[in-house]
This record gives C-alpha cells, structure tokens and sequence, in this order.
C-alpha cells in the first residue's frame, strides 16, 4: 500500500461525482466537464494508468514479444507501440476510469498531461518494443524540414536500446567511409549498398542513436526498445530482396533516400549521455538526451520517487522484473513489458519493486 501521499480530498470528491466509466470509452465526455468553480478538468485526469500497445506483424517480425513480454499480438509480432498517439497505431488506456479511450484522444482533450515541455497541440514521442527475426529494411528517415514539406508530419530522430540478441547479432548504422551520391545509387541498383555500410556489433546494454538522415537497419535476432519521434515516415532503399504478405516486393523510395541521407559514418555517441549514477531506490542511466526527448533506465532496487513538477509527462516501460507504480491512490503494477503513463500534472509518484525500467520524458 502507498501511504506516502494524499490526494487532496478535493480531487477525491470530483472523481466520486464526476466519473462514469461506460461513457469514457470514445474520449472525453463534455457532459463530465466540471461546473464553473467546480474545479479545473485537469485536477480529474492527473493520475497514471497502464497503456495497451497497437501491435504491428510486419513481415520480419518473431515470437519473442509473445514469449519473453506476454505480449496478445498477431504472428509474427514485429513491433508493439507502447507509447503512441500516431494514426498508424493508436495505444489504448487499459486501466482506471479511462479505461478502453484511445490516447490520441486523451492527449487531444488535456494538453496538460503533456506538461510545459510539450509543443503545443502536438505530442512529440513513441516508444516501442521491437523483435527482429529477420533482418529490417536498410533504410533512412527525413529531418522535421523535410518531413513537414514532404509527408505532412514530423522527421524521425530514433534511439535504440538492445535489450537482447543473438550470438553474432548485428546492425547496419550509418557508412564505413564517405560516399558519394552515384556511389550510394549504384550499390542501391546492384544489390552491393551492404558492403559500405557499417556493420555494428551488439550487445545488452548497447545504445545507438539515429539522427535523421542515418542510413540504418535492425538486424536478425535483436530485440530492442526504440524511442522516436512522432512519426512513421520512412524511406526504404534495400530489402535484401524479398517479397511482403502478398508476394510482391515492397517499395523502395531511392529518390527520397537520396535527398535525405547522409552518405558518411554516423556519430557513435547518443547525445546527453551519462553513465550510470547511484539514485534513492536504484541506479539510472542517462541513455540519451536530445531536443526531442530523454530517455533513463532506472536499475530498481527498492523505492525510487519521481514529481513531474508540470514540466513533463513520464513514460514508464517495464524492461525486466517487476513494480509498483504508486501515485496518490493509485497503485498500478507493471510486469515485463507493462507500460504505463505518468501526466506531467500528477503529483509525485514512487516506483517500488525490483527490475528495469525505461522512462521517457521530454
Ligand atoms: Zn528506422
């Protein structure tokens, strides 16, 4: 049980009068809305809750977000959305009076979950867990410049943390050398784009930060969580020369590509990052901290606290083991894989337990 935090009785009489799960089920309710004086919508809405992922079976996919996350998805689970407002894939609150509401609409109907960080009418972020049978696509994401111009959406900025792999697993990230643009086309032409790629060895632990215009792809046998912007645009330039779930081979956007990609090694280091530091409760590790978010693991052992203090929300990813994410009077737990929403209006909240977790912020 949390007792270190009471909720004002305030909130507690407007949640008792004011919620009817059976009507949150599509977004916000106007006729909840609290009268003049009866207090802000938001003082309703501050408190956490677990998020269901939407869940992606591209063709490169596995079992093992089944397996090791117990995640319910299709065969073969490529990817789950942990954190997502995008349209391609839409998470789900899955616990307390929302219960069941889309968190596109939540965020549409209380920016200030978001916090003071947040661009205004625009949420920022996704995190995903993601289990490469096969190898992905060599491929590259625009800047926001050209994303806006082009796609109507956001660039990607993306980061990955290898949570596993097999032995010998590796990933393509960024040149071996300098290329030059007739390069970078022939090679795409004739099949040989690997060869001047860097082939990156991984391992547990392992970070890589993709800055947009990265030349990239996951390779067979990793399992990762990726943190990114809000986006879903990429440009694919090589697919090892297979065919999607209808027999055809999937586009390819060479043009694209070539106006966006940086033909050269990429930088090694994430931005922002520190190594890992002893906190109450735990240790965290400063996995990379850019313009678009910051991303920590916290090594739980014990009770570690956290206040959002307005500026951010706060994403929390069960990695390994298990929490309990306590709130006011709220209590939630997260097992392997449980992703939950902190608003970045809720009060101060303690995560108690033993395990991994990954929190995002911005
Ligand atoms: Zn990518």
């Amino acid at each position: 049980m949390c007792t270190f935090y009471k909720r004002k009785e305030l909130d507690k009489t407007l949640l008792t009068l004011s919620y009817k799960p059976d009507k949150m089920k599509t977004g916000f309710d106007e006729s909840l809305r609290p009268k003049e004086g009866g207090g802000r919508k938001e003082d309703l809405l501050m408190l956490p809750f677990l998020l269901n992922p939407a869940y992606k079976d591209y063709i490169w996919g596995g079992v093992k977000l089944r397996d090791q996350f117990g995640k319910d998805g299709p065969t073969p689970l490529a990817e789950s959305w942990e954190l997502s407002a995008h349209p391609d894939g839409d998470a789900v609150i899955a616990s307390g009076p929302l219960a069941g509401t889309r968190f596109s609409a939540f965020i549409k109907d209380n920016p200030a979950a978001l916090g003071s960080r947040c661009p205004a009418g625009d949420f920022p972020v996704m995190v995903k867990l993601i289990d490469a049978a096969q190898n992905l696509s060599v491929q590259v994401h625009p800047d926001d410049a050209y994303g806006m111009r082009v796609e109507g959406e956001r660039g990607k900025t993306e980061m990955w943390y290898i949570l596993d792999c097999e032995p010998g697993a590796f990933l393509y990230f960024g040149f071996e050398r300098e290329i030059s643009a007739d390069e970078a086309r022939r090679r795409i032409a004739d099949n040989t784009i690997t060869e001047v790629l860097h082939k990156a060895p991984v391992h547990p632990g392992d970070v890589f930060f993709i800055a947009a215009g990265t030349v990239h792809a996951i390779g067979a046998g990793i399992l990762l969580a990726e943190i990114q912007e809000n986006s879903n645009t990429t440009y694919r330039v090589y697919d090892f020369g297979r065919v999607g779930a209808d027999g055809k081979p999937r586009p390819l956007h060479i043009d694209k590509a070539m106006q966006v990609a940086r033909l050269a090694p990429a930088r090694p280091d994430a931005p922002g990052a520190a190594p890992p530091r002893p906190v109450a409760g735990g240790t965290l590790r400063r996995l990379a901290g850019c313009a678009y978010f910051t991303a920590d693991t916290l090594k739980l052992a014990g009770r570690y606290s956290h206040a959002p203090g307005n500026a951010s929300f706060v994403s929390v990813l069960c990695l390994d083991g298990q929490a309990s994410l306590c709130c006011g009077d709220e209590t939630l737990t997260l097992n392997k894989g449980g992703s939950a929403f902190v608003p970045a209006n809720a009060p101060e909240f303690t995560l108690e337990g033993a395990g991994t977790l990954l929190l995002t912020t911005i």
